[in-house]
């Protein structure tokens, strides 16, 4: 892809440090600036040609305005930790960097909301929510490190996705930036509120295409007062996925179902999850409500369910500790498998739930005949599927590319959607096309070209022809 010229980039640093002065946070030395050029996408390195850490909405305005009127990419960052390479730089400019922007703005327990900047974790939100008896639900498995300006971009869901949904169902108004430095609210500080456009719903999932959110408005809820979790082995990745949707059409209401296959549970072997030797999958199952009774009837009943389709014995976390244990080697899966691979593309493909044993199925399949491995794990209750393909080094592309083909099309003939939490990104516009009609790919373009006239808002992400916006 085509860079920009660095006589733009420096006329643009050159301005937003006359505006700024002393203020401005402005790093252009290679070593600084290359880690802003990966993320967790495994797509390689591309790094900017600088580095803006802003510290106000009028630093953000101002790198958005310049970037439009000198026709220079800015790329909005938050913690890097995103998987579709929403955050690589892949056409140089400007890196712009939320992650200084990262106070609590307002706690407001009586309203249930608090109101934050983009660079707060996302851990941090649900935390200070705790204090007063209340709860953030959307918990990404990176919550401890990605911020919440990536997570309104991603519109980012996580295993409570199941019972509370995504990052989409709490985002009451954000103050954004639009591509040309023009600041605007949208949204509201009311449960309720249908005035206008949803402008909040499109802002959401725009992947930092449509401008940067530097002030965000979230909805809070009552807190849990109980947790209860289970760990459910099967012999088979199969029975597991079969147990799911017994679960789901018994009128029980979980907040998690999460699945590890085979491969993934070789991959954690070692670090303390309980499985017997003849398990082949399991289900990490969490119950929450008021009343512990209840609670526990309902994750007995859970249990007795997936007994009814073949479960080894179950094991419930007897204390918080032990129920953190299971979540912490959970949120190991990731890199382990990285690590049992050498290298990996974790995909996010949503299937119909009832399709979910097939996916799994073929998807294996499609790993078996190309001779890669291909490990499944991930939010299974809202047949949402990290499926991973496990290869060795750059000879293997080929063959990882012909899988992803596979996956991608056969999720789209079971009804599915090609990304349930990741986004497009650079990673999948290739396969936008399978999804969305000719049509539709259209509209939305010409929606991105009405915010982004000059196309400088993270260009090279989303649509399938980044030559056309
Ligand atoms: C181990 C691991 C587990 C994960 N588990 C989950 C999971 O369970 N669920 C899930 O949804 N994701 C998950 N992710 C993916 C990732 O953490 C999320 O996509 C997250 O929302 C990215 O946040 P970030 O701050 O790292 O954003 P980045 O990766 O820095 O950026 C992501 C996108 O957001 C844009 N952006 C960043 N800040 C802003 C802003 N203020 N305004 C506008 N655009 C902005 C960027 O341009 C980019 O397009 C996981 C990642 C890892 C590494």
């Amino acid at each position: 892809m085509t860079r920009v010229e660095p006589s733009r980039v420096r006329a643009l640093l050159d301005a937003f440090r006359e505006a700024f002065g002393a203020e401005a946070d402005v790093a252009t030395d290679p070593v600084a600036i290359e880690p802003y050029g990966r993320d967790e996408s495994d797509l390689g390195t591309f790094p900017p040609d600088a580095v803006i850490r802003a510290t106000s909405t009028a630093q953000v305005a101002k790198v958005l305005a310049l970037g439009s009127m000198l026709g220079v990419p800015v790329t909005p960052v938050g913690a890097r930790s995103g998987k579709s390479g929403g955050s690589l730089p892949v056409r140089g400019g400007v890196s712009l960097s939320l992650e200084r922007m990262n106070r609590v703005l307002e706690v407001n327990p009586a309203d249930l909301l608090i109101v934050v900047q983009p660079g707060v974790l996302t851990q941090h939100v649900d935390d200070v929510a705790a204090r007063h008896g209340l709860f953030y639900p959307p918990d990404p498995n990176s919550a401890g490190y990605c911020t919440m300006g990536g997570n309104v971009a991603e519109n980012a869901g996580g295993p409570r996705a199941l019972k509370y949904g995504v990052t989409r169902d709490y985002v009451l108004g954000l103050e954004w930036v639009l591509p040309t430095g023009e600041v605007v609210r949208v949204g509201r500080r009311t449960s309720k509120g249908v005035a206008g456009y949803d402008l909040v719903g499109l802002f959401v999932g725009s992947e930092g295409t449509l401008g940067v959110a530097t002030e965000i408005t979230l909805k809070l809820i009552p807190r849990p007062r109980v947790v209860r979790t289970a760990l459910i082995p099967f012999r088979n990745v199969s029975q597991a996925a079969e147990a799911i949707t017994e679960v789901l059409t018994s009128g029980l209401w979980p907040r998690t179902l999460e699945l590890l296959d085979d491969v993934a549970l070789q991959a954690i072997a070692g670090r303390g999850l309980p499985v017997p030797g003849d398990a082949g999958a399991v289900i990490i199952a969490e119950v929450d409500g008021v009343q512990d009774d209840a609670v526990l009837a309902d994750l007995a009943s859970l249990v007795e369910r997936c007994a009814s389709r073949g479960s080894l014995e179950a094991q419930v976390a007897q204390d918080e500790v032990q129920r953190e244990r299971l979540w912490s080697v959970r949120r190991e899966v990731s890199p382990a498998l990285r690590a049992l691979g050498g290298r990996k593309i974790s995909e996010d493909v949503v299937v119909p739930r009832s399709k979910v044993p097939e996916a799994i199925e073929r998807f294996k399949a499609a790993g078996a005949r190309a001779g890669l491995v291909v490990a499944t794990y991930g939010h299974a209750g809202d047949g949402n599927l990290h499926t991973n393909v496990l290869y060795r080094d750059r000879a293997d592309w080929p063959r990882v590319e012909a899988v992803l083909a596979d996956l991608m099309a056969v999720t789209v003939e079971l009804g599915g959607t090609i990304t349930g939490e990741h986004g497009v990104g650079l990673a999948k516009q290739r396969f936008l096309g399978l999804e969305q009609a000719p049509a539709l790919l259209d509209l939305q373009r010409r929606l991105r070209v009405f915010f982004d006239p000059a196309v400088t808002m993270n260009p090279g992400k989303v649509f399938p022809d980044p030559g056309k916006a």
